[in-house]
C-alpha cells in the first residue's frame, strides 16, 4: 500500500499532533467558545461532528450543514484546520464544499465496507488527508482493508485512529483498548501515522491522562481528544469531555520520549530476548511433538483427547509455580489455555488420520 506519514500543511509536525473539540457541534456559541480556548492551549486542528452517529433513535443526531458552517468560522477565525467525521458520500461532498481541512471515517463506517467504498470513490481525484478510526470489532484486517479502498482511489494522506473495541462486558474502559491491535498495525505498516483517542477508549476524564501517556510510550504520533467549552451541558459523550484547559495541563504533564535508533544497552538486551524466544519456540516445537506422541497412544488404547482432571491439576500446579516466579497469573493462564488448546488440535489430528486409515 502507498502510504507515508501523514503531512499536514501548516501543522507541526512534532509529537504528539493533536486533534481536539467537541464530540459534536451543537450551536454556533459553543463550536467558536470551545475553538477560541483550544487555540490559546496551541490547538492546530479542530475536530467536531455534525453527523452523529447514534446508537440508539432520539439521540442528538448532529446539526448537518449549519454545523459546517460554524467550522468554516472556526476557520476564518483562529486559522485552525478543521476535521469532521463523513459516513457517505453525500457528507463528503458537503464537508468538501465548505472546506473543511481533514475527513475522519467513524468506527461504524471503517466496520461498513460498501460504506467505506462508497467515500472512497466520491474523494477520487481530491487531495485530502483522511484519518480512519478503528471497526467497532477488533478486526484488524477490516481496518487496512479500508484504508487500502481509501489508497485505491487516490488518498495517500492516512493516518489511522486507536479508539479502542465495543465489548458486551462493561469493565474500565467504555472500549477496550486491546493495544496489540494497533501494535500491530504499526508492525504490518511502519510507515503509517497512527493517532489514539482517549476519549472513547477511556469514555471518562480521569483516563485521557494515563491513556495518552501509554499512547505516547508505545509510539503512537498523536492524540484525538474530544473537548468542549462546557462538558456537563454536552449533548453526547458528556460524560468523556473534557475542558480546553484539561486539556491543556494533560498535554503540559505528557512525557513525549522519543524512539531511539539504538543504544549498546539495547542491542545487548535484545540478543538476549532473542535467544530467549528462540529457546521458548524450541520447548514450545518440543512440547507439541511429545503430545502428538500422547495422542498416537491414546488413540491406539482408545482413551479419549480431553482428560479435565489432568488438564485442571496441570493449570493449578502451573499458577502456582507462576506466582513464585512473578509471572503474571491471569497471563500464564492464557498462555496455558492456548498451548492446551493447541496441543488437543494436535491429537485431534492424529485421531482423524487414524480414523482415516481405517476406512481406506
Ligand atoms: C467521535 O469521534 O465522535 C465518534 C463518533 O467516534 P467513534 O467513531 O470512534 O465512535
Ligand atoms: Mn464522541
Amino acid at each position: 500500500m502507498d502510504i507515508v506519514p501523514l503531512y499536514i500543511e501548516g501543522i507541526n509536525s512534532k509529537r504528539p499532533l493533536v486533534f481536539a473539540g467537541p464530540c459534536s457541534a451543537e450551536n454556533e456559541e459553543q463550536v467558536l467558545a470551545t475553538a477560541r480556548r483550544l487555540a490559546a492551549i496551541g490547538i492546530q486542528v479542530y475536530r467536531a461532528g455534525v453527523w452523529k452517529p447514534r446508537t440508539k433513535p432520539g439521540g442528538f443526531e448532529g446539526m448537518g450543514i449549519e454545523g459546517l458552517r460554524w467550522l468554516k468560522m472556526v476557520k476564518e477565525e483562529t486559522g485552525m484546520l478543521t476535521a469532521t467525521e463523513v459516513a457517505n458520500a453525500r457528507h463528503t461532498e458537503e464537508a468538501l464544499k465548505w472546506g473543511v481541512d481533514i475527513l475522519w471515517l467513524g468506527a461504524r463506517t471503517t466496520a461498513n465496507p460498501f460504506a467505506v467504498q462508497e467515500i472512497a470513490e466520491s474523494l477520487t481525484g481530491v487531495d485530502i488527508p483522511v484519518l480512519v478510526k478503528n471497526p467497532v470489532n477488533p478486526d484488524l484486517d477490516l481496518w487496512i482493508g479500508a484504508m487500502e479502498r481509501l489508497v485505491s482511489c487516490g488518498i495517500t494522506r492516512i493516518a489511522a485512529v486507536h479508539r479502542g473495541f465495543s465489548s458486551y462486558e462493561k469493565g474500565l474502559f467504555r472500549n477496550q483498548p486491546q493495544w496489540h491491535i494497533p501494535i500491530e498495525l504499526k508492525r504490518r505498516m511502519p510507515e503509517l501515522t497512527i493517532l489514539c483517542d482517549p476519549s472513547h477508549i477511556g469514555g471518562r476524564p480521569e483516563l485521557i491522562y494515563p491513556l495518552s501517556q501509554q499512547a505516547m510510550d508505545l509510539g503512537f504520533d498523536g492524540l484525538m481528544v474530544e473537548s468542549h467549552s462546557n462538558p456537563s451541558e454536552a449533548l453526547s459523550d458528556k460524560e468523556q469531555q473534557i475542558t480546553p484547559e484539561t486539556l491543556g495541563r494533560i498535554l503540559s504533564l505528557l512525557v513525549i520520549r522519543s524512539t531511539p535508533d539504538t543504544s549498546e544497552f539495547l542491542s545487548e538486551m535484545r540478543r538476549e530476548i532473542d535467544e530467549i524466544d528462540d529457546r521458548i519456540l524450541n520447548l514450545l516445537s518440543k512440547r507439541m511433538s511429545v503430545a502428538r506422541e500422547i495422542g498416537k497412544y491414546k488413540m491406539a488404547n482408545n482413551i479419549p483427547v480431553l482428560q479435565p482432571v489432568r488438564y485442571d491439576r496441570m493449570v493449578t500446579n502451573r499458577l502456582a509455580q507462576a506466582l513464585g516466579l512473578e509471572l503474571d497469573g491471569e497471563f500464564i493462564k492464557l498462555m496455558l489455555e492456548a498451548i492446551h488448546e493447541e496441543s488437543v488440535k494436535q491429537q485431534f489430528e492424529i485421531f482423524n488420520k487414524g480414523e482415516k486409515g481405517e476406512h481406506s
